[in-house]
Parts: C-alpha cells; structure tokens; sequence
C-alpha cells in the first residue's frame, strides 16, 4: 500500500525524522484555515500518489493564508498524470539552502534491504542514476545488523554529504531504518531531504510503502487505506478472501493457481484482438474451487457492469474437476436470476470427463463448454463482442 505525502509526513513524524509542520485540506476554505494556525508561507502540495508533482504544477508557494486559499482552489480538482487532487497538504514553507535525496527499499533482485543516498536531490533521482551514477550511493543493508551511526555515517560520506550535514544526515538514515523496520515498509523515500538556510536536515517530501503482507501485525495501517479510491469490485472480492483485480475488458475471468489466470489473460487478450475485447480481470479461486468460492468469484465478476461474457479456465489437480463442476452448478444455484451472462467453462485435469458430464448434465442455458483453452477463450471474446 502506498501512503500519500501527509500520511508519509505523520508516519516520520511518529519516529523523530525532521519534519515541518503539515496539514491536509479538502477545500479551499480549510486550506485557509490550516495556513493561518501554521502562520507565515505555506506550500500548498496536491495529495496524489504520483511522483513529479513539482514539474505538473502541482506544488505551489504561498505567501500568507489568503494566498493558501487560492493556490489551493487552483490545485484541488487538477489532474496529475490520471491522478485527480482531492486534497492538499498545507506545509510550512521552508527555505532551502540544498536539496538531497534518501531511500530505503526492499531489492529483490539482490534479495536485500538497500539504501540509496545523494546531494543531488530534489530531481528525478532515475535522471541522476542514469547521468551521473556516481553521485548515487548505493549500499546494502544486511537485515541483521541495520544502520548504526558508523553505517549511517558510512553511507552519508559515499553519498558525498558536505561534512557540515553528515551527522544529522546519518541521524535521518538511523531513524528511517528503525521506521522502515517497525512500520514493515518496502520503501521509504526522502525526495527532497533538504538543509535548509539555518543548516538544519528536514524531510520535505516523503514516499511510502508498506507491506500488505505485515497488515496482521499492523493493526493502525488499517486506518491508512484510502477507502475513497479502492475499486468497490476489488474491495468485495478482499472482504470474501479473493486475489481478484479489475482490469478494463469486458470478458470476465476465472481460473485456479495464478499462473494459469495469467496466462488465461494473454489467452483472452489475443483471441480479444479480432473484437476489440479485452480480459475485464484477474481472478484466481485458488485450490480449493469450492461452491462457494465459485459463487462469490462468480457474483463479484457478473456484478461488473463492464463484463459481457465469462470464461471459467480450471485445471483440476487435488481439487478435482467434478468437484469444480459441483461448484459451478451450485454457485449458478445460489445465484439464480443474478447470473444474466454467457458462461464459457473449459475443464482439463484430474476427473475431466466427470467433470464435464456434470456440467453437460445440468445443462445451465448459460453455459457452455470447451475443451481446449485457445477454443474457450476464442468463444468467450466472441461472446463479449456480440
Ligand atoms: P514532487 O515533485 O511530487 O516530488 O513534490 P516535492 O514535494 O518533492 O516538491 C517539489 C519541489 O518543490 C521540491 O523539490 C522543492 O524544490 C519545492 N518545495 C517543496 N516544499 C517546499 C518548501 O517548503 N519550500 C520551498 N521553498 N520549496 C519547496
Ligand atoms: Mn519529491
């Protein structure tokens, strides 16, 4: 999951990392009032969760409360990158003598924690990596031992840190891996760190991401979710237990193990060509296709309104393809007048011959079946079209 600024900003807050002082604001009239208590000049930052919002006209100056008002008007509602701003951050303006750049991440390439360190900050970090790779530090952390002073320090020299700021930037590295490590994060993004005209080390723009997997032990990350922005389709699917994602095609997808899905979408995605259809989602029941499960995979994706035809892809394994086909005769049972759309099932596995003699035996007017996956998924885009 990744935060919005404001969050990221509260979240260092909580670990001593420097930071200004920082409000949201949903209107221009609470932006107003935000600037005001804080006093002074403000910037008037748009909460998206993309990155150059400096560059799109997205981060404004200003110079009292009155000014916040109206940078905020002019912000709120913009569109950044497909983005659009729903709020500001109101944050107290800083004058910056130096813009530096620090992160922590999860490499899974190397299989390790990385930290990435350089004065030259403030930019595109990708443009520094890519024109002048050896103004980036790039150190590896092993999980066991974490950031020390002398590690912290270490990194802040190979970053070419001016030595006026190594102490308090080796001060920032500590705190953001204690964050990293208790917050369960796989990216921690300073982008600008900045020293400001008073020499002091203060966190200007922060990037998150924490990992969903940690959620069980993260029980205040619960309130961090944006409710506002989540798909309804995919929040349903999470509330009964589903790896289900909404795509934008209009032939909806089942199938067991996540591999198979895959591959089900560029099967569906090819044979969508000649139509102009294209796969509606991920979806994958897992392996133990149970009636259930098949009914609630069924009723999330025929709730879709963009979903004009399914195509059930199962291979049955432990669960075999009778059982599957239980499932599916029960789940279009339990959903009666609610299942409005053609259904292309194609069984292969484990008990393949039961399975489509059940499936042939209750014979649903909705559906049909294939045998190979090519035939289905051709079936099911020409579905889709008509
Ligand atoms: P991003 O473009 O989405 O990464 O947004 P940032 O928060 O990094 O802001 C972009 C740029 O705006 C920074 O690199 C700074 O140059 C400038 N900026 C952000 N906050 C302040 C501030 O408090 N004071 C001043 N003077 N400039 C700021
Ligand atoms: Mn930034």
């Amino acid at each position: 999951m990744d935060l919005f600024e404001y969050q990221a900003r509260d979240l260092f807050e909580a670990h001593q990392i420097p930071v200004l002082a920082g409000a949201v604001a949903a209107t221009p009239e609470a932006a107003e009032v935000a600037a005001a208590k804080m006093g002074g000049k403000v910037v008037v930052k748009a909460q998206v969760k993309i990155g150059g919002r400096g560059k799109a006209g997205g981060v404004k100056l200003a110079e009292n409360a009155a000014d916040a008002k109206e940078k905020a008007k002019a912000i709120l509602g913009m569109d950044i990158k497909g983005h659009t701003v729903h709020q500001v951050m109101i944050a107290q303006a800083a004058p910056i003598a130096a813009e530096y750049y620090m992160a922590i991440l999860l490499d899974r390439a190397n299989r390790n924690f990385l930290v990435m360190a350089s004065v030259a900050g403030g930019m595109e970090i990708e443009e520094v990596a890519h024109k002048t790779p050896e103004k980036l530090a790039r150190v590896g952390i092993d999980p066991n031992k974490g950031i020390d002073k002398a590690k912290a320090l270490e990194i802040a020299k190979s970053g070419q840190f001016p030595s006026d700021v190594q102490e308090q930037v080796a001060d920032v590295l500590i705190k953001l891996w204690a964050a990293f490590v208790a917050e369960d994060a796989t990216l921690m993004e300073i982008n600008p760190l900045v020293k400001t005209e008073d020499g002091k080390v203060v966190a200007l723009d922060g990037k998150v991401t924490l990992d969903e997997n940690a959620g069980f032990r993260q029980p205040k990350h619960e309130s961090l979710i944006d409710h506002a922005s989540t798909n309804p389709l995919e929040a349903l699917a999470k509330e009964k237990n589903l790896n289900y994602v909404k795509l934008d095609g209009e032939v909806g997808i089942i199938g067991n193990g996540a591999g198979l899905v895959m591959s089900t979408l560029d099967v569906v995605a090819y044979a969508g060509e000649k139509y102009g259809v294209k796969p509606a989602n991920f979806l994958d029941i897992g392996g133990g296709a149970s009636a259930e499960v098949m009914a609630n995979g069924l009723s999330i994706i025929l709730g879709d309104p963009d979903v004009r035809s399914v195509f059930v892809n199962v291979f049955g394994g432990i669960t075999a393809c009778d059982a599957v086909a239980n499932g599916i005769v029960q789940a279009l049972e339990i959903l009666g007048s609610k299942a409005t759309k053609p259904i292309v099932v194609r069984l292969d596995g484990n008990n393949v011959i039961e399975g489509r003699k059940i499936l042939n035996d209750a014979a649903h007017p909705l559906v049909q079946q294939l045998d190979t996956m090519d035939g289905a998924a051709a079936k099911a885009a020409e579905l889709a079209a008509k």
